[in-house]
């Protein structure tokens, strides 16, 4: 259905070496998009992420090293770049503990790379949207930028942040074809969700099964784990001309979650 419409194109992915942005890069990458991941890190591993990607969709693929917790990194992945068509804001973090205790490093840590990394990508990228005439911006937030949970303070107030952004976003471009929008999936087996697993279990006493069924699935009406798959190609879908009209709002990969 996607085939290769996005031929031409250029897509940045933060925080792609891993889990949900990977998964985006690579449903980009199958439909045309020439790709840049990124994440903090400049290993060998990224580097042949990048070329091992390359080669199963045919299209270009870079990896370029840049800390979404600093203001001038996130403006410098862009630039980079050289060009962005599609700006994937992907890269996060969580930490779960109640909010006398939680750490005000972790505090700073999650809002500058879950919700602020995505305000300076995105002002970085929009002048080059506009100069290409085309832009589409999706914004991975999540059921908890529309819902919260207990002992995850940061990552729920980032979230719902996004969220807010998605919508000054979608309405500063309106009248041009360049469209903003948030996908809010509920949970994905990712390794952001496989690190959460042990404090979960201290948190309520539960052994990692009973977390799985009644924590973590107990909010997912499917009773199934959203997929990194889904989660591409409803970004791909966001990137086509179906998806011209959708902008400023969110779309829930939740299974139900936030019809509870
Ligand atoms: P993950 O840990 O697999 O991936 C996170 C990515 O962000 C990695 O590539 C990591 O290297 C990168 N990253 C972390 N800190 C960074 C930094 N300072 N600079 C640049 N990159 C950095 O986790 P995931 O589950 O794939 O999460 C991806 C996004 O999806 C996050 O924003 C997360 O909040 C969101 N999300 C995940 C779920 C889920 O259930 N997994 C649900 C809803 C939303």
């Amino acid at each position: 259905m996607f085939e290769k419409f996005l031929t031409g194109k250029t897509a940045v992915v933060t925080g792609s070496n891993s889990g949900i942005g990977l998964g985006v890069a690579h449903r980009l990458a199958k439909a045309g998009a020439d790709v840049v991941l990124n994440s903090f890190t400049d290993s060998d591993e990224d580097h042949a992420l990048a070329e091992k990607m390359a080669g199963e969709h045919g299209v270009k693929v870079r990896y370029i090293k840049a800390d979404m917790s600093s203001a001038d990194e996130c403006r410098a992945l862009i630039e980079k770049a050289g060009a962005c068509d599609i700006l994937v804001n992907n890269a996060g973090i969580q930490h779960v503990t109640p909010i006398p205790e939680f750490p005000v490093e972790k505090w700073d840590a999650i809002i500058a790379i879950n919700m602020s990394s995505a305000f300076h990508t995105t002002a970085a990228a929009l002048p080059l949207m506009r100069k290409a005439g085309w832009g589409r911006i999706v914004n991975i937030a999540s059921a908890h930028g529309l819902t919260a949970s207990p002992f995850k303070s940061a990552y729920v107030a980032a979230k719902h942040g996004v969220v807010g952004l998605t919508k000054v976003t979608g309405l500063e471009t309106a009248q041009e074809k360049i469209t903003c929008n948030a996908i809010c999936p509920g949970y994905v087996l990712t390794p952001l969700v496989e690190a959460q697993i042990p404090d979960t279990m201290k948190e309520y006493g539960m052994n990692r099964e009973d977390v799985i069924k009644k924590v973590m699935l107990e909010r997912q009406p499917s009773k199934e784990f959203a997929t990194v798959e889904e989660i591409g190609d409803t970004t791909v879908f966001l990137c086509s001309d179906a998806a011209a009209q959708i902008t400023g709002t969110t779309i829930s990969v939740d299974g139900g979650w936030t019809a509870l």
